[in-house]
C-alpha cells in the first residue's frame, strides 16, 4: 500500500491542452474551473491568507487527533459479540489515519496552496482514491472505501456533519464545475445556481445526471475520463458542448475564435424564439405535438416559455431525491396540483416513481448487484404498496385541478400492469369513500422501454390509454449498455438497426391499435432524428424544454412524403453505412 500513497500534486505549468468526452448539452461556455471533490467528500473550498496557515494546520492536526482518539476508543471497547473482522477493520483505519499521505500531505497543501483544511484533505483523498481505483488487486482496490471512511471521520471532526455542494469562489456565471462523478441528486442542487457549464469524468449520454445537465440548459460534457485529475482549480476553460471538447488554458487566438462562436450560438438561440407562436406542423400541415419533460414544478415556466403543448413526462421521483424522508401524500399532491394548474388545462403526464438504478432516496447507495436490472421503477413501487398508494392518491387528487395523466414506467409484464391498474382502482375507491374529487376519466399510460414490452406491445396497448417510448432505457436494454457507465458510453447508438426496428415497431403498432404514442426519451430532442421518428409515424414528441424550438424548426421544414419513403428504406437495411447515408439525405 505504501507505494500507492504518494503525494500526487506537483507544480503545474500553464499548458494548453484538450480533453474529449461526450457533449450532452450544446453551446459554448468560457470560464474558470472549480473542482468538485468526490461526491462523498464534498466540502467547503476557500483560500487562506498567508497569516492563517499555522492556525489552519493546527486545526487539521486537532481533527486528526480527534479521529485517532475516536478510533482508539472504539478499539478498546469492542463488544464481545462483534464479528472478528471488526478489530482488523479498526486497525486498518488507524493505519490509514497515521499514514503520512493523510496525516502530513494535507498540512503541506495547506501551506503550499493556501487551501482550507477540508479542501486540502479532500483533494489529497481524491487523488488517493483515484490511485486505488487503478490498482489491479481486488482486495487493495476495495480498500478505497476505507480511505473514504477515514477521511469522512476527519472531516466530521473538522466541520461537524459535512455536506451540500458548496458555492464556488467565483461568480456562478464564470464558473465551470469539473467533477469526477455526480449523482442526479447532486445535479438537482445545482439548479439553485447559474453555473456556466459542468463537465464530468464519468457518465453516459443518457444517464440521469446527463439528462439533468441538459435540463440546466448549459453546455455540458460527460465521459471525459481524466478531466478532474488534469484540470486545476481556477484554470481557464472553454467547454464546447456541441463537439464534446474541453480546451484547458486556451491561447488568445483560440479564445477569440470561441468567443465569436459563442456569440453566434446565442444569436441562433434568440432567432429560434421567434418560432414560439408558430403552429407546429410539417410542410403539408400535419400537426406535430411537442411536449416538455420536467423534473420539478419549478421547470414549468421554461416549458411554457418554449410553448410546450403539455408536459409529456414529469419525472416525479425527483421530488423524492436529496431529502431525508419521503414527501407526504399532501406534499406530493401540492407539487402535482401546482404543475396541473400552471399548465392551464394542457395535459400533464405524471410518471409514477422511477427510483432504483441511478436514482436513490437520500443516503441510500446502489446496493443491488445490477441496479438497472433490479428492483427499479414499477417493480419497486409494487414492492412498496404503501409508498405507491400515497403517490397514486396524490396524483388522483391533483387531477381535479387540471388535465393530469398517469404514466407507468418500466413495464415488462402484463401482470405488473394489471396490479398497477388494480392499485389505481383502490386509490380511487379510497378517495370516493372520503368524498375527495378527482378526474374520473383520468388516462393511464405505460412506458415502453424494455424490449420485451416492445415485442409484446399489444398486451399493453389493449389495456392502456396511451403509451410513451422511453428510448433511453430501450437502448440501454437492447444494446446491453449501462446508461451510467462511461466505459460503454460510445456504444450508445440510437441508429443501431435493432433500435430503429424496435422504435418503428412500437410506433406503428400503437398507431394501428389507435393508441396515442409519444417518444419521451432523449431521441425525441435530437434534431438529427426528428425526421426519422416522423417517418416512422410519430406525431407526439416530449423533450427537455430547451430543445423544443429547435425540434419545431426541424418539423416546420419537413416534407412528410419524402421522410416516409426514406424511413421505410431505413427499416429495410441493417448496414450502418447505408443508414447513415439515408439519414443524411433525410436531413439534407
Ligand atoms: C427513457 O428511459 O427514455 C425515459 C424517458 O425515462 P428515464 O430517462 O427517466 O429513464
Ligand atoms: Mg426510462
Amino acid at each position: 500500500m505504501q507505494a500507492l500513497l504518494q503525494t500526487p500534486h506537483e507544480p503545474a505549468q500553464l499548458m494548453s491542452f484538450t480533453i474529449h468526452g461526450i457533449g450532452i448539452s450544446g453551446g459554448i461556455a468560457i470560464g474558470h474551473a472549480h473542482l468538485l471533490t468526490h461526491t462523498q467528500l464534498e466540502v467547503e473550498h476557500y483560500t487562506l491568507a498567508e497569516s492563517e496557515i499555522p492556525k489552519e494546520q493546527a486545526r487539521f492536526e486537532a481533527a486528526i487527533a480527534t479521529a485517532r482518539t475516536e478510533l482508539a476508543a472504539l478499539a478498546e471497547h469492542i463488544p464481545a459479540n462483534s464479528p472478528p473482522e471488526f478489530e482488523g477493520f479498526l486497525n486498518l483505519h488507524l493505519m490509514i489515519l497515521d499514514d503520512s499521505t493523510l496525516a502530513d500531505a494535507p498540512r503541506e497543501l495547506i501551506a503550499a496552496q493556501r487551501l482550507n483544511a477540508e479542501w486540502a484533505l479532500s483533494q489529497q483523498a481524491e487523488a488517493l482514491i483515484e490511485q486505488f481505483e487503478r490498482v489491479e488487486d481486488d482486495y487493495l482496490r476495495e480498500r478505497k472505501a476505507d480511505v473514504v471512511q477515514v477521511v469522512e471521520r476527519v472531516l466530521k471532526a473538522l466541520t461537524g456533519q459535512p455536506r451540500n455542494i458548496p458555492a464556488p469562489p467565483n461568480k456562478d456565471e464564470d464558473t465551470i464545475l469539473v467533477a469526477h462523478d455526480l449523482s442526479p441528486a447532486d445535479v438537482i442542487l445545482f439548479k439553485q445556481h447559474r453555473f456556466a457549464s459542468f463537465v464530468t469524468d464519468l457518465g453516459g449520454a443518457t444517464s440521469h445526471t446527463a439528462i439533468l445537465a441538459r435540463s440546466l440548459n448549459i453546455p455540458s460534457i460527460v465521459a471525459l475520463h481524466h478531466a478532474r485529475a488534469l484540470v486545476r482549480e481556477g484554470e481557464l476553460l472553454i467547454v464546447d458542448g456541441n463537439s464534446g471538447v474541453v480546451i484547458v488554458n486556451p491561447d488568445k487566438a483560440v479564445l477569440a475564435e470561441f468567443r465569436l462562436r459563442q456569440e453566434q450560438w446565442e444569436l441562433e438561440k434568440q432567432k429560434l424564439k421567434r418560432l414560439k407562436t408558430t403552429r407546429s406542423a410539417t410542410l403539408d400541415g400535419t400537426r406535430i405535438e411537442l411536449h416538455a419533460n420536467i423534473e420539478l414544478p419549478e421547470d414549468v415556466p421554461e416549458a411554457r416559455e418554449n410553448a410546450a403543448a403539455g408536459i409529456g413526462l414529469f419525472r416525479s421521483e425527483f421530488l423524492f431525491l436529496s431529502r431525508g424522508a419521503l414527501p407526504s401524500e399532501d406534499e406530493q399532491f401540492e407539487a402535482y396540483r401546482k404543475v396541473a394548474v400552471e399548465m392551464k388545462g394542457l395535459p400533464v403526464t405524471v410518471r409514477t416513481l422511477d427510483l432504483g438504478a441511478d436514482k436513490h432516496l437520500n443516503g441510500e447507495e446502489r446496493s443491488a448487484p445490477n441496479p438497472a436490472l433490479g428492483l427499479r421503477a414499477i417493480r419497486l413501487c409494487l414492492a412498496e404498496p404503501q409508498m405507491f398508494g400515497a403517490q397514486l392518491r396524490a396524483i388522483l387528487r391533483a387531477s381535479h385541478y387540471g388535465k393530469i395523466r398517469i404514466l407507468v414506467p418500466m413495464l415488462s409484464t402484463v401482470h405488473e400492469l394489471n396490479q398497477t391498474l388494480q392499485l389505481i382502482q383502490e386509490a380511487k375507491a379510497s378517495l370516493d369513500a372520503q368524498n375527495i374529487p378527482y378526474d374520473r376519466e383520468i388516462q393511464v399510460g405505460g412506458m415502453i422501454e424494455i424490449p420485451a414490452a416492445a415485442l409484446a406491445l399489444n398486451t399493453f396497448t389493449r389495456r392502456l390509454d396511451f403509451i410513451s417510448i422511453g428510448t433511453n432505457d430501450l437502448i440501454q436494454y437492447t444494446l446491453a449498455i449501462d446508461r451510467t457507465d462511461d466505459a460503454v458510453a460510445h456504444l450508445y447508438d440510437p441508429l443501431h438497426p435493432a433500435v430503429l426496428q424496435l422504435v418503428a415497431h412500437i410506433i406503428r403498432g400503437a398507431n394501428k391499435a389507435g393508441v396515442p404514442v409519444a417518444v419521451c426519451g432523449e431521441m425525441a430532442g435530437e434534431i438529427r432524428l426528428t425526421r426519422v421518428l416522423l417517418g416512422f409515424g410519430l406525431r407526439q414528441f416530449s423533450m427537455h424544454p430547451a430543445q423544443l424550438l429547435s425540434v419545431k424548426q426541424q418539423v416546420l421544414k419537413s416534407d412528410l412524403s419524402l421522410v416516409n419513403t426514406l424511413a421505410n428504406r431505413m427499416l429495410k437495411t441493417d448496414e450502418p453505412e447505408r443508414l447513415q447515408q439515408l439519414l443524411e439525405r433525410m436531413n439534407a
